[in-house]
C-alpha cells in the first residue's frame, strides 16, 4: 500500500488499463481510477483494447478511452486484469508489466511490480473505493457513478453469491458521492440494442440442456446476421445462468476458424475456474472465461463433455 501510494503520489503521467473485451468493471474501474487521479492533477491516458461498449459510454471520461498504449515515460497501472495476455497484444499493451497490478480475481499470477488483489472483492471497483483514501484519491459523482457502475455489473445487480454486506455498504456511500442506482441499473445492466436480442435469439433457437448442464454457441454467422459489433456474448451467458436446475451453463463464442471464446457460470460449490484453467483462462469459481484454440463444434462437445464430469464428481453419476 505504501508504495503504491508512493508511486502514484510522484507519477506525473499515468497510463491506466484494463482487459480486452471489457465488461461493466474494467470500464467502470478504469475510468474511476482515471479520473480520480485527473482530480489530484496527473496526466492521465486510460486504454481500453477494444475501446467501450456503447452501453457505458454514458460514463464521464468514456470519450477520453484509447485503444493502445501511447509512447513515452509513464507509471502503467492495470485494473481488473486477471493476466497481462487479457491487456491486449503485446503491440497494444506493450510488453512491460505493469507497475501496478490492482484486480480481484484469485487466478491472478501477480504479474506487476506492486500487486494490490483481493479475491474476496466482488468487483476491482470495491478494491478501489476501499483504496482512495489510502492513496489518497479524490472522489466525486462521476468517479463513484463509474464504481458503483463496476460493482452492479460484476455482480449482476447484487444477486451474485459474493455480494458481501460490505459490497452493499460500499455501494450506499456510493451513492452518497452522487452515484444514481437508478441509472446505472437501466444503462448499465438491463438495456441491450435490438441486434444484441437478435444475437441472443440465434443463442437460444439452439440452446442445448442435459441434466445440471445449458449450453449455447454462437457462430460468426449469428453475429454477421444479427450485425452484432461486439465479440462478445451480449450477456447471453447471464441469462442462461439463470435457468432452473442450471448448475454449469456455458456460452461458446466462435472468434475465428480456430479459436473460440467460452464462458462458464455455476452455482456455490461447482468451481469453473479449473475448467477455465485447463485453457489458460481464469476468473472464479462461479464466473470464469477462457480463449481456446480450436474450431467452435469441437471445442464444443469438448467443454460440454468436461462440464459434464465436473458436475458428476459432485453428484457421484457422472463419467
Ligand atoms: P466472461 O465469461 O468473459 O464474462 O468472464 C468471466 C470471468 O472470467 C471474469 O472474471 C473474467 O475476468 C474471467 N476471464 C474471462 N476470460 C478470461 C481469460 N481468457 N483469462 C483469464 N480470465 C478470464
Ligand atoms: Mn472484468
Ligand atoms: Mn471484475
Amino acid at each position: 500500500m505504501k508504495a503504491a501510494r508512493r508511486l502514484l503520489a510522484e507519477a506525473r503521467e499515468i497510463v491506466v488499463i484494463s482487459h480486452e473485451r471489457p465488461d461493466g468493471d474494467a470500464v467502470g474501474s478504469l475510468l474511476a481510477l482515471s479520473r480520480s487521479l485527473e482530480l489530484a492533477g496527473k496526466k492521465v491516458t486510460p486504454v481500453l483494447v477494444d475501446g467501450v461498449p456503447a452501453r457505458f459510454q454514458f460514463l464521464a471520461g468514456a470519450e477520453k478511452v484509447v485503444h493502445a498504449v501511447p509512447q513515452g515515460d509513464f507509471v502503467l497501472v492495470a485494473v481488473d486484469c486477471s493476466d497481462l495476455p487479457r491487456m491486449g497484444t503485446p503491440k497494444e499493451r506493450t510488453t512491460r508489466p505493469p507497475d501496478l497490478n490492482i484486480d480481484h480475481h484469485a487466478t491472478n499470477p501477480r504479474f506487476g511490480r506492486i500487486n494490490l488483489i483481493r479475491s474476496d472483492a466482488a468487483a476491482t471497483a470495491e478494491i478501489l473505493f476501499e483504496l482512495a483514501e489510502p492513496l489518497g484519491l479524490p472522489m466525486d459523482a462521476g468517479v463513484a457513478t463509474a464504481l458503483l457502475l463496476g460493482i452492479v455489473t460484476d455482480t449482476i445487480g447484487f444477486r451474485t453469491a459474493n455480494t458481501t454486506p460490505k459490497v452493499l455498504r460500499v455501494a450506499a456511500q456510493l451513492i452518497e458521492h452522487g452515484a444514481n442506482l437508478a441509472e446505472v441499473y437501466e444503462r448499465g445492466l438491463n438495456r441491450q440494442s435490438l441486434n444484441a436480442a437478435r444475437y441472443w435469439g440465434l443463442g437460444l433457437s439452439r440452446l442445448e440442456h442435459d441434466d445440471g448442464l445449458v449450453w449455447a454457441a454462437l457462430s460468426l454467422e449469428d453475429r454477421r446476421r444479427a450485425d452484432y459489433p461486439g465479440r462478445d456474448d451480449a450477456d447471453l451467458i447471464n441469462f442462461l445462468a439463470t435457468i432452473e436446475g442450471a448448475r454449469i451453463a456455458i456460452v461458446l463464442v466462435e472468434q475465428s476458424e480456430r479459436k473460440t471464446k467460452v464462458s462458464w457460470r455455476s452455482k456455490p460449490g461447482v468451481d469453473v475456474s479449473r475448467l477455465a484453467a485447463q485453457y489458460g483462462g481464469g476468473g472464479h469459481e462461479q464466473a470464469a472465461g477462457a480463449m481456446v484454440d480450436g474450431d467452435l463444434t469441437s471445442i464444443t462437445s469438448k467443454v460440454v463433455k468436461e462440464a459434464n464430469s465436473l458436475l458428476g464428481e459432485f453428484t457421484g453419476t457422472g463419467t
